[in-house]
């Protein structure tokens, strides 16, 4: 593995479990046991109940592009440079919560509000894995052809 120069997340005890379900490949985030809302980022107290019994969860890690910005070309902080033009998202996934994001494996041109996307785990250091999205193709084979 090269080494990986962007800045990285740093786990915490509040953080750690999303973390870790990265590097299983199995993304989880906090339900809260009392409203049923599911909470990203991770926290201490559900953000619509104060409830404190926020549980890990496993999601699907499905959802839609709930808004975006395009980084054009060497626009940017210098050390991302290389990577313009790329997309900086909001996905809104399935279970409702928002995950900061970019999207990968499409030209940033064609992504769209709305697009439906899943979960590409980018494992960037031993110990650090990334979570970025991805479109979801549509199946070419349809049960109406
Ligand atoms: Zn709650």
């Amino acid at each position: 593995m090269t080494d990986y120069l962007k800045p990285l997340p740093k786990s915490d005890p509040v953080t750690a479990p999303f973390w870790e379900s990265l590097h299983r490949g199995k993304v989880q985030v906090q339900c809260c046991g009392d409203c049923k809302i599911f909470v990203f980022y991770p926290r201490a107290l559900c953000p619509a109940c104060g409830s404190r019994k926020l549980a890990w969860t496993p999601v699907s890690g499905k959802g839609h592009i709930y808004s975006l910005t395009i980084v054009a070309p060497g626009r940017g902080p210098d050390i991302f440079k290389n990577d313009s033009p790329y997309v900086v998202t909001l996905v809104e996934l399935d279970e409702g919560c928002r995950m900061m994001s970019n999207i990968v494996d499409v030209d940033a041109e064609d992504v769209k509000i709305g697009m439906a996307v899943e979960i590409v785990y980018d494992c960037v250091t031993e110990d650090v894995t990334l979570p970025k999205f991805r479109p979801v193709i549509p199946s070419k084979t349809s049960p109406h052809l």
